[in-house]
């Protein structure tokens, strides 16, 4: 038979290896070669496996493989594999594949000794168009300089007071947080959409089209909810800290101890590049931090994971793939509902600056809250590497049995990590594309060399980098 691996089409013929969820590049590429393998299929369930599909087809790229690469799951779009993903494999070809239903017509049609060429050439030629289409939809709007996009940067009114001091410096962790807890503090919204059943909760349950599917999943997916708290499928472990902080420049400098001398790390932000109007801000992070006054910032990395792997393997070795996907799906939500309840209690208890707050959940849910939780690799901060600086002042190993995979996707998969802003102006935003001079700036400023800060920050680039972006990973 054929070997392929990772594509469900196991009873059709063909010799599946499937290596489960959140495998690294590594072993995908290992194991391609030690099986010979005729394809690979990659499946992205969550949004940061958008990013490592586009790694893994560059690394195929670098390490000499030709074989055809398969595209699919539900964060996937025709788009993104043409925008992102194809370009970075030129030796083989690429197709996107919307469900496993299809991937068995296409497979046959990418093994074929006959149909093979055509097939992938009129892939090729479909996905320049769509290229083609993309580029033009992009906004061209003018950016701005670095330095005047710095000399537009966001102020707070000078007599808006800075949030008080934490209750201690330093971290503090939590060994296994009560899921019952994190089970009131779901978010479902987000748990649907990753179902592909689009719609707010708990209206979703009513709705005409999807309702009775989205019942039947809840339905589902409270009674395993029930099973993962009372039989303690998964263990929450997070670690949170604060340190006093000063803005420099557009990095954020993090001091041991109130002294304000010993540097502990430096957070690294980017700017908003785009021209603004109407005398809008050009907005980094770094703005929300004092560059003079007695100012702090805080970080947690929290996972909901601890047994998730085991237990989504046990689903899927008892050929009950729907289970596996549910956990695993279960699991991200207590991840997320653990970040929502910690910055409750860092507003409320732990910073402290929001002592009187009273918020139900679905307002918290809503941030109708003081601060922000933003997390590295979205729109605030697009650079991913910046996890590995918040991992180590946490000691998130340590602390949370929390670590970083090459590409810098957080293990377990179940995880949430990101920086908390007190100030009360503080907000989310999006960088936004940015220019040759930050990415320069930047890279100087992380110790890079301007190809390896364009391969980080190749899906916010305005331009076209001289050098395709290439890994520096083994
Ligand atoms: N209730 C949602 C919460 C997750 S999405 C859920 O359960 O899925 C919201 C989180 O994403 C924020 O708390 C923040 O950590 C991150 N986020 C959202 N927008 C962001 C931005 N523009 N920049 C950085 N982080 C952002």
């Amino acid at each position: 038979g054929k070997n392929i691996v990772g594509v469900v089409l196991g009873c059709n013929g063909y010799d599946v290896i499937d290596l489960g969820v959140m495998v690294s590049c590594d072993r995908i590429l290992q194991t391609a070669r030690e099986h010979k393998a005729d394809i690979i299929g990659l499946s992205g369930l969550i949004t940061p496996s958008l990013d490592e599909m586009v790694f893994v087809a560059s690394e195929m790229e670098r390490r000499g493989f030709d074989i055809p690469l398969l595209i699919g799951g539900a964060t996937t779009s025709r788009t993104h594999t043409a925008v992102k993903i194809e370009p970075g494999y030129r030796s083989g070809s690429t197709t996107y594949v919307i469900d496993a239903s299809r991937a068995v017509g296409v497979v046959s049609g990418l093994l074929s000794k006959t149909e093979r060429a055509k097939n992938e050439a009129a892939t090729r030629d479909e996905y320049v168009r769509i290229r083609e289409q993309y580029a033009r939809s992009q906004d061209t709007k003018a950016r701005t300089t670095l330095a005047d996009a710095r000399a537009n940067r966001w102020r707070a009114d000078a007599d808006a007071p800075l949030p008080r001091a934490p209750s201690f410096i330093g971290t503090r962790t939590f060994d296994a947080w009560d899921l019952s807890d994190l089970a009131d503090h779901i978010d479902w919204t987000p748990f649907f959409a990753s179902w592909e059943l689009i719609g707010r909760y708990p209206m979703i349950l009513e709705d005409e089209v999807v309702g009775e599917a989205a019942r039947d999943l809840f339905k589902d997916a409270r009674a395993m909810l029930k099973r993962i708290i009372e039989e303690r499928w998964f263990t929450a472990k997070g670690v949170v800290g604060f340190w006093p902080a000063r803005a420099e420049g557009d990095d954020i400098a993090v001091f041991t101890d109130d002294g304000r001398t010993d540097e502990l790390a430096r957070f690294h932000t980017l700017r908003q590049q785009i021209k603004k109007s109407n005398g809008k801000p050009n907005l980094a992070l770094s703005d929300f931090v004092s560059e003079g006054g007695d100012d702090y910032i805080g970080a947690f990395a929290v996972t909901a994971g601890h047994g998730e792997l085991e237990i989504a393997k046990r689903f899927r070795d008892a050929g009950d793939d729907y289970s596996a996907i549910l956990a695993t799906a279960l699991a991200d939500r207590l991840a997320e509902a653990f970040a929502e309840a910690l910055h409750r209690k860092v507003r409320t208890e732990l910073w402290g600056y929001a002592p009187d707050e009273a918020l139900d959940v679905e307002a918290l849910i809503a941030e109708q809250y003081q601060g922000i939780r933003p997390a590295p690799g979205y729109p605030a901060q697009p650079d991913h590497t910046e996890k590995a600086t918040l991992f180590r002042i946490l000691n998130a190993e340590e602390n949370a049995g929390m670590a970083l995979t090459e590409s810098y996707a957080m293990t377990p998969p179940a995880s949430v990590s990101g920086l908390y802003f007190g100030h009360p102006g503080s907000h989310y935003f999006g960088v936004g594309k940015i220019d040759r001079d930050q990415v320069e700036d930047y890279a100087a400023r992380k110790g890079w060399d301007v190809a390896t800060a364009e391969r980080w920050l190749a899906p916010i680039l305005n331009y076209q980098p001289d050098r395709a972006p290439r890994s520096d990973a083994a």
